[in-house]
């Protein structure tokens, strides 16, 4: 079974509701959410989300909760040192763990963080500690906290299947921790995103695929290792719609959920067509043409 779905918004008045409409508009059977801003730390109060509501859309579509998948705040930076940045993470970290638990996934998605004015190995070290005094911090959740492969833009850690080794190896709570691997990002970070297998090959030598949780399914707009982090849409970049199907297809990711984190095209998604056009295998040169036209 494919399951691919796209970062879909949780905003008012139908909250939770509205993320699982979206996403079934726009023909997906996997959604990616965050349970509040990405860049700020106020939370609203989990009984105005509609969750229940969401919940039943989502068993009457006949989606399974296991492969719907929350994404932590950015402003989390787990590796730094400095203290009053630490509070904020370690706070924020137990807060949406628990917060995610009630929406019942699985898994959140987390920025391994930057190393502002240390080492790597300190910052690895620190990113390790976060996580696992964020897990202390949040008892009565059992999410997975899915670290994300990142570009290595400015001072990012986790550019490395290797360095994300270690943040796994260095956790007292390893089995609490899996991988999110963004297409986008190992590409700008600089791995040969077009050999499919042999990257799944190093990913398995380095952490072992069953750790891999969540597949970001992005194009790039820059080659290969720019450390840009610039996301296109899907065909329209560097890796290509057809390595994009790759991925998306290979049968060593079965069962594991694609997100698209694709810009919008005039302030509409365009999700819909991407999902189309990736399970069907067939490439619109001029899909976009046709959202742009729908706008006027
Ligand atoms: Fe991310
Ligand atoms: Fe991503
Ligand atoms: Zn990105």
């Amino acid at each position: 079974m494919i399951y691919l779905g796209s970062h879909v918004g949780l905003s008012a008045p139908n909250y939770f509701e509205d993320s699982v409409t979206t996403a079934l508009s726009c023909g997906e059977n996997t959604f990616m959410f965050y349970t509040g801003a990405p860049q700020n730390t106020k939370r609203i109060p989990l009984e105005k989300l509609k969750i229940e509501e969401g919940k039943r859309l989502i068993a009457e579509a006949g989606l399974d909760l296991a492969k719907i998948v929350a994404h932590a705040p950015y402003i989390i930076n787990p590796a730094t040192k400095k203290e009053a940045t630490r509070e904020i993470a370690l706070k924020m970290l137990s807060l949406e763990l628990e917060r995610v638990e009630e929406f019942g996934v699985s898994w959140m998605v987390l920025h391994p963080g930057s190393a502002v004015d240390i080492s790597l190995e300190e910052a690895l070290r620190n990113a390790a500690e976060t996580i696992d005094l964020g897990i202390e911090g949040a008892p009565k959740s059992h999410v997975t906290i899915c670290i994300e492969t990142m570009a290595g833009k400015g001072r990012e850690i986790g550019k490395t299947f290797e360095e994300i080794s270690r943040i796994i190896s260095l956790s007292k709570y390893p089995e609490r921790l899996g991988v999110c691997l963004d297409t986008c990002h190992i590409n700008d970070a600089g791995y040969d995103v077009f050999d499919v297998d042999g990257v799944l090959d190093q990913f398995d030598r380095m952490i072992g695929l069953s750790k891999l949780k969540v597949v970001h399914l992005n194009d790039s707009k820059n080659p290969r290792g720019s450390h840009k982090d610039r996301h296109e849409n899907v065909g329209e970049g560097t890796i290509g719609f057809e390595t994009l199907e790759k991925w998306l297809k290979n049968p060593r990711l079965e069962g594991i959920p694609f997100e698209l984190e694709t810009p919008w095209v005039n302030q509409k998604t365009p999700n819909k067509a991407e999902v189309e056009m990736l399970r069907k295998g067939v490439y619109v040169p001029d899909w976009k043409k046709e959202i742009l036209a729908k706008s006027d």
